[in-house]
């Protein structure tokens, strides 16, 4: 499912982010038009794609928000849009009277929470008055960017506001060459231990989670490996993107953290897919040079099985980067 950013724009700022390099490169009147949500539906369309993420910065900042998300509707499209759930006073209006009777299946959005404890309370008003709205549309979504953290609160938030039973775990990347707080490899297996402790209560309130992409499978011990697929009926990815990701004003990129690197136009493609498999292409590449963020993961038999990619190529990308130019020649650009 291709991601569309309708605004660069966001409310928040969070550590994390591996948007933040690409928002504070945008101008704040760089929003989609109406000309080009349409062409990028007539491709999708074309390609047999009916799924569509919306996203940004914070998209319901997009003046035609709800709009947009109408029209995605009536073309049939099935729309995800990631939200912080903070919107303005008109906006959420327009929002709560339009989209809230929407069909599940057709419209479900997933609100990236933060730690109550560490957010403004102002911030903390306008995603709960989000949550009571949109909640049974609404999977939490939670990034990790630190080997000790806290969720707790999101089993609140799911059995107050009837949220969907499942949480969209994202592992937060490293933007190569620049600084957003991450999980640095050799503290990944002190965030496995910490993910496998939270297992019970999933079990027990019947949470499942669910993986984003960039998540190592050998920082998982097996008996703990089996526990997850069994808890999540099989459904676990280890996998990494592309993830596709157009911008406003019509370029496209593989995923955020590599959006320096091979920015296209969309007019050079004729496909969604002629896009997927040249990004695609160049993970190939740079895997071939670099195999995955361990050593280990050179002759590594899930990787040969391909139940795991090796984890984020991000890193791959930020270890070498002062070699990027000597290693990664014709990838690199
Ligand atoms: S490089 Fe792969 S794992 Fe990392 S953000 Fe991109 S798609 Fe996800
Ligand atoms: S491919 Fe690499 S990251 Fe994945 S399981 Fe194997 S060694 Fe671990």
């Amino acid at each position: 499912m291709a991601n569309i950013l309708l605004t660069q724009q966001c409310v928040r700022s969070c550590p994390y982010c591996f948007a933040k390099k690409h928002m504070a490169d945008s101008e704040p009147d760089d929003i989609l038009t109406w000309d080009n949500l349409i062409y990028i539906a007539d491709l999708m369309e074309h390609s047999g794609e009916m799924g569509v993420s919306l996203l940004g910065g914070e998209p319901t900042l997009h003046p035609n928000f709800v709009d947009f998300v109408i029209y995605l509707l009536e073309r049939k499209f099935h729309v995800n849009v990631f939200t912080s759930g903070i919107m303005g006073e008109k906006m959420f209006s327009e929002a709560e009277r339009v989209l809230s009777g929407i069909n599940p299946d057709r419209l479900s959005f997933v609100c990236n929470v933060n730690n109550p404890d560490k957010s403004p309370f102002s911030e903390l008003e306008n995603v709960r008055r989000f949550l009571k709205t949109f909640g049974h549309l609404t999977t939490p979504g939670f990034n990790i960017y630190k080997p000790d953290f806290n969720f707790d609160f999101i089993f609140q938030y799911i059995n107050e506001f009837g949220m969907r039973r499942h949480i969209r775990l994202g592992l937060a990347h490293p933007i190569p060459g620049k600084h957003n707080s991450y999980v640095p490899i050799d503290k990944m297996k002190q965030m496995a231990e910490k993910l496998i402790a939270y297992l019970p209560v999933m079990e027990r309130l019947k949470i499942k989670g669910g993986f984003d992409c960039g998540f190592p499978l050998c920082i998982f011990s097996e008996e703990q490996i089996g526990r997850l697929f069994k808890h999540n009926s099989g459904r676990l990815s280890f996998g990494c993107g592309p993830a596709i990701d157009i911008g406003p004003d019509m370029s496209v990129w593989g995923c955020f953290p590599l959006s320096n690197t091979h920015k296209k136009s969309i007019y050079e493609f004729d496909s969604m897919n002629d896009i997927r498999n040249y990004y695609r292409d160049i993970h190939h590449k740079v895997r071939i040079e670099v195999a995955g963020i361990f050593d280990a993961c050179d002759d590594c038999i899930y990787r040969e099985e391909q139940l795991c990619m090796g984890g984020c190529l991000a890193h791959s990308y930020n270890h070498f980067i002062n070699e990027a130019n000597i290693r990664f020649k014709e990838i690199y650009q």
